[in-house]
C-alpha cells in the first residue's frame, strides 16, 4: 500500500514583496510504499527541506497535493494538523531540535506528554526505545552534557516513541562526524528492518547509500 502519495507538487516563494519569485518545487511527484526507506538526495538549494516541509504539513504547496494513507493534507483543519503530525509522523533535524533545558528522558517523553499519555505507559515505551538506542545511561543528562551523535539518537528515540507511521528526516547526518554518521544510519537501517517507514533527504551520497531506493532532486525536479 502506498503510505505516502505527493503529486504535482509545485512551490513558488514569493520573496521581495512579490518582485521576485524562486520556485523551489517544479512538480513534484512520487509515492513512498509501507515499510520502505526511502533518500532523495540533490545538493543544496534543490528543494529538500521545502519538499519535507509540505509533506510535514508544516508549509502548504502553492499547487499539488500530499497524501498521507490516502488521506489529503488539505482536508485537515488548521487547529488539527499539530495533533495530526504528532500523531503519524516522526522528525529528526540535522540540528537535532532538542530542548536544552529538558534532559534526554524528557526530550523524548514529550510528544507523549503531549498526547496527555498516562505515565505507566509513558515509562513502558521509554525503556525498550531508550534502550534499543543505547541512551539508558544518559537519561538524567542534559542536551549540553552528551556528544552530537548521543543528541541525535535521543532526536531519534523522540521521533519513534510515538510509533509514527513515517519517520521524516532533514539532512540527518549533517552535524555529525563519519563515525556517529555510520551509527546513526545503521538505526535507521535497523528501524526499517523491524518495519518503519522512513524518508531521509540529504545531500551526501554515504547516507543515501543506506536507503533501499534514491530519488534525486535538482532544481526542484525529481
Ligand atoms: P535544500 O533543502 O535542498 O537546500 P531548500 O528547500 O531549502 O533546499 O530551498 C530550495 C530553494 O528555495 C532555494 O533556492 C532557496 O533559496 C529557496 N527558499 C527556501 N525557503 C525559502 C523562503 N522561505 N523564501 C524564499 N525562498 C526560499
Ligand atoms: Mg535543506
Amino acid at each position: 500500500m502506498e503510505l505516502l502519495q505527493v503529486k504535482h507538487v509545485i512551490k513558488i516563494y514569493n520573496t521581495r514583496l512579490g518582485a521576485q519569485q524562486c520556485t523551489a518545487l517544479a512538480g513534484v511527484s512520487f509515492s513512498v510504499s509501507e515499510g520502505e526507506f526511502v533518500a532523495i538526495m540533490g545538493a543544496s538549494g534543490s528543494g529538500k527541506t521545502t519538499l519535507l516541509n509540505i509533506i510535514a504539513s508544516l508549509d502548504k504547496p502553492t499547487s499539488g497535493e500530499v497524501f498521507l494513507e490516502g488521506k489529503s493534507l488539505k482536508t485537515i483543519k488548521d487547529r488539527e494538523l499539530s495533533a495530526f503530525r504528532r500523531d503519524n509522523l516522526g522528525f529528526v533535524f540535522q540540528d537535532f531540535n532538542l530542548l536544552d533545558n529538558f534532559s534526554v528522558r524528557d526530550n523524548i517523553l514529550l510528544p507523549l506528554v503531549l498526547a496527555k499519555t498516562p505515565l505507566a505507559q509513558m515509562e513502558e515505551r521509554l525503556i525498550p526505545v531508550a534502550s534499543m538506542l543505547g541512551l539508558l545511561p544518559l537519561l538524567n543528562k542534559f542536551p549540553h552534557e552528551i556528544s552530537g551523535g548521543e543528541k541525535q539518537r535521543t532526536a531519534v528515540a523522540r521521533a519513534v516513541i510515538t510509533k509514527p507511521r513515517l519517520i521524516l528526516a532533514d539532512e540527518p547526518t549533517g552535524a555529525l562526524d563519519s563515525k556517529s554518521s555510520i551509527n546513526l544510519l545503521e538505526i535507521f537501517d535497523g528501524l526499517n528492518d523491524s518495519g518503519q517507514t522512513i524518508l531521509m533527504v540529504t545531500h551526501s551520497s554515504m547516507a543515501a547509500s543506506y536507503a533501499s531506493r534514491v530519488i534525486f532532486i535538482k532544481d526542484g525536479e525529481l
